[in-house]
């Protein structure tokens, strides 16, 4: 049998919520909705790829056009172009020159997971995955991790110490592609919170307008409809919100020998822990996890309904894992 592919989601899922992993990785089922956020990352990173690999600011907005231009008229997929096109000028204009090298773009790597006491490579399990860059700064290579971000303040920045995503491909492109790497630069766009004005219904400019007559001792008002904002006015508000410089970061962090090292120790217990329950017949559910980022987790409806098919056949679909290790090529449209 070939070993079990895992990669940096596998193992995060499975720390997050075991049961999650199996419903993902071992009965291959993935929500039909893919959530707005991921879709707009994925853009993006498209978007970056491209960017650096030829510098040409036309090429990268017509991604965005292409994989906006079948559901534009779909107000997500609207306002998700405005985002990126915006997004991706002021990132042209903030960064027209890199300190750094681009040595490699959306590097794969794949080799076994090692036991770390007696250094050899496990026959059960591989380790996969894909990274944003690789780059040269200062005669040393960082990895280069793209990321959107709501908001970036000291509690964000402060986490990516954490950050066990970036580790792990530090320690996996040491040890499956022989490089020395000598740390992370995260490069960080914000997401505009600015949203497209709706104006007003003829009902809701009528209840404003009483409103404001009812407050004048005339009983008039000079009040206007407000009209939705034309997307040329919106994609201007966006264009001068992607000038100030708190909308893009790059934040850079050395990792030392042993975070490195303990990525090893960290990946067999993970797969140690995951064969006994495997062997078991039992992932369990960290319930804890279902509600972690203020919304249901996506296998809510299916855990709730301990598993029903008639969930499976209307929420779900059976969907190969690890998306995130295919080529830009082979992606499906974003939208
Ligand atoms: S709903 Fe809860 S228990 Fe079920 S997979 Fe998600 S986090 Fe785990």
């Amino acid at each position: 049998m070939p070993p079990l592919v895992t990669t940096y989601s596998f193992w995060n899922s499975y720390r997050n919520c075991p049961r999650a992993c199996a419903w993902r990785y071992l009965e291959e089922l993935a929500p039909l909705e893919r959530s707005g956020n991921l879709r707009f990352g994925s853009l993006i990173h498209q978007c970056l790829e491209r960017w650096h690999q030829r510098h040409d600011l036309a090429e990268t907005l017509e991604m965005i056009e292409q994989a906006c231009a079948a559901t534009r008229h779909e107000p997500d997929v609207n306002a998700a172009w405005h985002l990126a096109t915006a997004m991706m000028l002021g990132y042209a204009m903030r960064y027209p020159e890199e300190a750094f090298t681009i040595v490699a773009l959306e590097q794969t790597f794949a080799g076994p997971l090692y036991n770390p006491e007696t250094g050899r490579p496990s026959r059960t399990f591989s380790l996969a995955g894909k990274i944003d860059g690789l780059v040269e700064q200062d005669g040393e290579l960082f990895l280069l991790e793209h990321k959107t971000a709501s908001t970036i303040d000291s509690e964000y920045l402060e986490k990516l110490w954490m950050d066990f995503q970036l580790l792990l491909y530090a320690y996996a492109v040491e040890k499956h592609l022989g490089l020395r790497i000598a740390g992370v630069i995260y490069n960080i766009l914000v997401k505009a919170r600015l949203r497209q004005g709706q104006g007003e219904t003829d009902a809701e400019f009528r209840e404003r307008a009483a409103e404001l007559a009812a407050k004048n001792k005339s009983g008039k008002t000079t009040a206007v409809r407000k009209l939705p904002e034309t997307d040329a006015d919106f994609q201007g508000r966006l264009r001068a919100k992607y000038t100030e410089p708190e909308m893009f970061h790059r934040e850079t962090l050395y990792f030392s020998r042993e975070q490195i090292a303990g990525v090893e120790q960290e990946l067999w217990q993970l797969s140690q822990q995951f064969l006994y329950a495997r062997r078991h017949g039992w992932l369990f559910r960290n319930t804890g996890y279902c509600f972690h980022y203020g919304a249901p987790c996506a296998y809510y409806p299916l855990c709730r309904a301990n598993g029903a098919e008639h969930v499976i056949a209307n929420l779900y679909e059976h969907r190969a894992p690890h998306e995130e290790l295919r080529t830009t090529s082979d992606d499906a449209p974003v939208f």
